[in-house]
């Protein structure tokens, strides 16, 4: 785990006027609080402050940016790492890589903010015409590695197979070199994880450390 690098607040209002100047607004506290009621989750420990988020919508879907960053206490100070997030209907469908909070975090941010709000801006329409593609995440059953695709969902097309579309539509050439850098890092992580017998990374996406179900 890389060491965690200590952020002031200069920091965050510096990403804040970046990611908002990209068209995503600020995650207000009383949307923060429904949508923990709709999932029934609550935190791991009672927390001073709230967890800033940005959010960027078009075509149905949602790019969400938790920063692990709370005002209140001047800093990043929970124990957990960045995550930007594709939504669908309030449902996590893409996760950009895990950020851990060294050095480059915010600008890491900020680059993946930018190619998931691309990925969405690009979102496919089914050739029948008559529905958006959605996103569909592919396990590969040996290799264990993560790929993502467009894809029609909808059983009453007029449409044998469903029809897909790549993934990277739409990308920026700066984001899709990003993307490509990231992907060949990661095959050779994988190639060396297997060669040294051990798990593959990105077979499960973490859910956040530590909230919980409710029980009640
Ligand atoms: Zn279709």
């Amino acid at each position: 785990m890389p060491r965690a690098y200590q952020f002031t607040e200069k920091h965050f209002f510096a990403f804040a006027a970046k990611v908002i100047a990209q068209g995503f607004r600020r995650i207000e506290p009383y949307e923060f609080s429904a949508e923990l009621r709709v999932a029934n989750v609550e935190p791991p420990t009672p927390r001073i402050g709230r967890e800033e988020g940005f959010v960027f919508c078009t075509m149905g879907l949602e790019v969400r940016v938790w920063t692990s960053f709370i005002i209140k206490e001047g800093g990043i100070r929970i124990p957990d790492s960045g995550w930007v997030v594709i939504r669908e209907h309030g449902v996590a469908k893409y996760f950009a890589p895990q950020m851990y909070r060294t050095k480059n975090f915010f600008k890491r941010m900020l680059d993946w903010a930018i190619i998931c709000k691309e990925h969405i801006q690009a979102r496919p329409v089914c050739p029948s015409g008559k529905a958006f593609m959605s996103i569909i995440r592919k396990i590969h059953y040996r290799t264990k590695s993560v790929r993502y695709y467009w894809g029609c969902e909808e059983g009453g097309h007029d449409h044998p197979k469903p029809p897909t579309a790549p993934w990277d539509i739409g990308l920026s050439p700066r984001s899709l070199k990003i993307v490509e850098l990231k992907r060949k890092r990661r095959r050779k992580y994988n190639e060396k994880r297997k060669l040294d017998n051990k798990p593959v990374f990105g077979t499960a996406r973490k859910i956040r450390k530590g909230w919980k179900k409710k029980t009640s």
